[in-house]
């Protein structure tokens, strides 16, 4: 027969803390704490599979429950030493949730169950305490009628007319009444009173008597807490924190022990670690005289637990170490076993009845990202933990947030953000709002700090992106251009914020019915998506050594290379301080945008113009040193480390001025009309230009641009080797699907690399020839390609865009539906879909690495800083994967997890788990894996 409850206390627990699937987090902790011999009140846990029963039996229970239940009573009570529902010596229990992984306060918890007019009367003899155990009855009537009565058996009340409210109401009005200016004033006496009209009330409003029967009670608990499961609250987090439906909730029933029995009472939570620094201190609150809920519900100031940990709000209050300090030394004795068995920062409740020491729950604190850095390098300073266990205690969000200043996150918590969007750029931003790329730099410049904020940005407004703090916008979506620049630039950006309307030509933006006007002050979080009006406060990530010493651990188990995508000196810089060992995509069209780009624009523009290949030639020969500065800059910033160079890749007419005075400098420069250049410009329109004229495409039908490039790569390399750097490129052709587009492009380089091997009497200059796999036909035609090419580089943003066919300028008029109806798990453009492109990844890799073993492979697309994303890259044998320099760390860690997920795969075999850690060799070999 099935075994549904699970017994633990003093010394001896049926669970461990390795079944939370079967009794949620609370109660495998409760039962592994008993284990250890911690001192925990005896109790019993009822397993999710009796949830997962109730939910398919009509909320109905297994047939042997009921004496299961019974028996684990029994032994609570001959443990503890009292029975429940006894008139003389009363035991009354706790009914408690606990899921698999802890949903704080979104599921229900019932205290003091069992306690009745039989009850009653004897425990007041037995704690002489009367007013103690009227006030834990009317506790009892409050949680009672709210959480079984009311929530669970469905009765939605009117805001503000539901049971607890009304009862509160009552208590209130008590205190007013009698004059009294504390809950500590209320007599025994009122108490008993209370309790008589709160149960009035609750049949009122109920409709239904409060059971006086305790095993009616404990039912009705039980009963609630499994229904909670699917309460509204407990759903909606589940939605947000992608817990399954199906996992359910645990019951743990559990001895009673109050905290507010008198001055040698009192109760708190704490944290084995300060969980916002990460400081090796314990810290926590506590309260005397007072129950569990107390403390958390925040009605009275909580006390400090220790002299070290005090805070300008507590400093003035005593605390547990100097009030209880036998009892404080206990505790600190437990919080170190506890960490030395968990080997992590332990979150605790704690109550102290009477002068003895109780522990009601333990868990893994939750923490900020620089607590997550400081905690894992202390530990394993203090040998707590390895090596991999260190890597694996930073998610790579946390790794995020130590990169970027962010908002305070207290400031935060008390405020509303007014509108929300996706959340494109991480970190925090706060500044006056401005709504054109010229003001945010005309501010800036007069020492402003500014939010740009646009309906969408497009290239011209890249200078008012750079100067601004942070970038809002009401459309486009993951992979739009504001929010690809911002991300290479690590800069806060919010994109798609749908709800706001902006008009740039009054200077207003309106958020349903509020106007706000430019020089409004609003913050932003890049990196949840919120929008608030105002000035919160910021907290600065601080350069950090121990983060450095930590990735130079992370490095140990990465196995593929990281890259970065930079387009100029400046952020290849960067990304190398990040630790980038390479740039995997060098875009050359971005001298055309931005700062100092008005000349080689204006030279760009004359080469689209031009109606001849001699003008053509002419305009090209006037641009070829900007674009070899570009080039060769980069390629010195990046000494010793490859560059992958990417051929020009957009649409022609994108940069096409719009402008007339433009157009008219433009004229007279090539001696031409204004409506020549219309002319020209109607010619380069494109209805689909996302699939038109571009890439590889323009090299085809205009050979001299690819010529130009081509030579710009050749010659820099060739005169920084005369310098005496190391150098290597590497020429990518994008935009491929044909193997003959690549042959055509490979006889143009030959044809270069001769004529500058002669021109400075080289025999040789190292350089590579691939492509991108951005075109499912590519892929495809891997083995093909690869006859070719020495290397891929996947894009996947244009692979996922034409592998979907989802526009990726458009997807937000439909992917946020897709997203609320789960027809699509994720945004494709932010996380690689696995089952769909990624099959195009991994039959592109075998099809390549069949003609060629050695291919060189790698992912440039945004995907290459998601975390999945790399562990997938890595997965399919990718030689690197290369993202924005502020995603660098972000892929080295979540690159050296995927090797230690890996290996701990392995491991599970019958082999053991190998004792040596890989190292990595700076040239990665291609890995063959099926
Ligand atoms: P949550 O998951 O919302 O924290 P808990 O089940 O932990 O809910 O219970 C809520 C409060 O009641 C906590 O402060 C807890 O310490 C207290 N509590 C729960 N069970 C008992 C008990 N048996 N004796 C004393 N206090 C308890
Ligand atoms: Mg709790
Ligand atoms: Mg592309």
């Amino acid at each position: 027969m099935k075994k549904y409850v699970y017994y633990f206390g003093k010394g001896k627990a049926e669970g461990r803390a390795e079944m939370k699937e079967l009794l949620g987090g609370k109660g495998a902790n409760l039962a592994e704490m008993a284990r250890l011999g911690i001192p925990c009140p005896a109790g019993f846990t009822i397993t999710t599979e009796v949830c997962t029963y109730y939910y398919e039996h009509k909320r109905t229970y297994p047939a042997s429950l009921q004496k299961e239940v019974g028996v684990a009573l029994k032994r609570i009570e001959s443990v503890m030493g009292m029975k429940f529902g006894n008139s003389a010596n009363p035991l009354l229990v706790s009914v408690r949730s606990g899921a698999r992984r802890s949903m704080p306060g979104m599921m229900e918890t019932v205290l003091n169950v069992g306690l009745c007019a039989a009850t009653i009367p004897g425990l007041i003899a037995k704690t002489k305490n009367e007013r103690f155990v009227w006030d834990a009855y009317r506790r009892l009537i409050m949680m009672y009628s709210d959480v079984v009565m009311e929530k669970a058996a469905g009765i939605e009340a009117a805001e503000g007319k539901g049971i607890r409210v009304q009862l509160d109401k009552l208590l209130h009005e008590l205190k007013i009444g009698k004059g009294y200016a504390s809950d500590a004033d209320i007599s025994a006496e009122d108490l008993k009173d209370l309790c008589e009209r709160f149960k009035v009330r609750v049949k009122e409003v109920l409709g239904k008597e409060f059971p006086d029967d305790p095993r009616e009670q404990l039912w009705g608990g039980i009963g609630a807490v499994f229904s909670s499961w699917n309460g509204k609250r407990a759903v909606s987090y589940r939605r947000i924190e992608r817990i399954p439906d199906e996992w359910g909730t645990a019951v743990s029933v559990q001895a009673m022990v109050f905290g507010n029995m008198g001055d040698s009472s009192a109760t708190g939570v704490a944290f084995s670690r300060n969980p916002a620094t990460g400081e090796n201190k314990f810290f926590g609150e506590w309260l005397v005289n007072a129950q569990g809920e107390d403390v958390v519900a925040g009605i009275r100031t909580p006390n400090p637990l220790n002299e070290s940990t005090k805070s300008e709000h507590n400093r003035h209050l005593p605390s547990l170490e100097t009030a209880m300090p036998g009892l404080y030394k206990e505790l600190d004795h437990i919080r170190v076993k506890l960490e030395k068995h968990f080997k992590d920062m332990q979150d605790i409740e704690f109550t102290i009845q009477e002068g003895r020491l109780w522990m009601l729950q333990c868990r893994v604190g939750k923490r900020t990202g620089t607590a997550a850095l400081n905690m894992a390098m202390d530990m394993l300073g203090e040998k707590l933990i390895d090596q991999k266990t260190a890597v694996n205690r930073l998610t790579p969000d946390q790794l995020d947030e130590l990169l970027h200043p962010i908002v305070d996150p207290k400031a935060e918590k008390a405020s509303e953000p007014v509108a929300g969007g996706l959340p494109a750029g991480p970190g925090g931003a706060c500044g006056q709002i401005v709504f054109t790329a010229a003001d945010a730099v005309e501010w800036v410049k007069q020492g402003k700090t500014v939010l740009l904020v646009r309906e969408e940005t497009n290239p011209e407004d890249v200078e008012g992106m750079r100067a601004a703090e942070g970038i809002l916008t009401a459309r486009g979506g993951m992979t739009s251009h504001a929010a690809l620049v911002a991300r290479g630039w690590g800069k806060c950006c919010i994109v798609g914020c749908g709800s706001l309307h902006i008009d740039a030509h009054a200077r207003t933006m309106t958020v349903g019915e509020k106007v706000y006007h430019e020089g409004d002050w609003f913050t932003l979080n890049g990196t949840r998506g919120y929008v608030y009006a105002g000035k919160l406060a910021m907290v600065s990530s601080t350069e950090n050594p121990r983060f450095v010493h930590f990735m130079k651990i992370v490095d140990k188990f990465r196995t593929i290379g990281v890259r970065t995508n930079a387009d100029t000196p400046d952020d290849a810089q960067k990304a190398r301080q990040f630790g980038a060992e390479g740039i995997g995509l060098f875009r050359t069209e971005h001298m055309f945008y931005g700062k100092h780009s008005e000349q080689p624009l204006f030279i760009l523009r004359k080469m689209i113009i031009s109606r001849t290949e001699g003008e053509r030639r002419a305009a090209l020969a006037e641009l070829y040193p900007f674009v070899k500065k570009d080039i060769k800059d980069t390629l010195a910033v990046m000494d010793g480390l490859p560059v992958t160079v990417r051929l020009l890749d957009p649409p022609l007419h994108e940069f096409v001025p719009n402008s007339m005075e433009e157009r008219k400098k433009l004229a007279s420069a090539l001696g031409i009309t204004v409506e020549d250049i219309a002319k020209r410009a109607d010619a380069l329109h494109e209805s689909n230009p996302m699939m038109g004229h571009r890439g590889v495409r323009l090299g085809i039908t205009y050979p001299e641009i690819t010529e130009m490039q081509v030579r710009a790569i050749l010659e820099s390399a060739a005169e920084l080797k005369a310098e005496g750097k190391t150098v290597l490129p590497e020429i990518m052709v994008p935009v491929v699907g044909i193997k003959n587009e690549l042959d055509h492009q490979r006889a143009i380089v030959d044809a270069i690399y001769a004529e500058v091997c002669a021109k400075y009497s080289l025999k040789k200059i190292d350089y590579l020839y691939g492509t991108m796999i951005e075109i499912p036909r590519a892929a495809l035609t891997a083995d093909k390609i690869a006859e070719t090419a020495e290397f891929f580089s996947f894009g996947t943003n244009d692979l996922t865009q034409m592998g979907f066919g989802f526009s990726r300028d458009d997807i937000g008029g439909f992917v946020p539906d897709y997203l609320k109806l789960k027809t699509l798990p994720a945004d494709p453009f932010q996380i690689l879909d696995q089952e769909g492109i990624g099959q195009l990844v991994r039959i592109a890799i075998e099809k390549g690495r069949a003609t060629r073993p050695k291919l060189k492979i790698g992912i440039c697309g945004e995907h290459g800083g998601e975390p999945s994303s790399v562990a997938f890259c890595y997965r399919v044998g990718m030689n690197y994967v290369s993202c924005s320099p502020f995603r660098v760390p972000i892929a080295r860690l979540a690159a050296a997890q995927a090797a230690i997920a890996d290996g701990a795969r392995a491991a599970t075999g019958t082999k053991p788990a190998p004792k040596k850690t890989r190292k990595v060799t700076k040239k990665a070999t291609p890995r063959k894996r099926k």
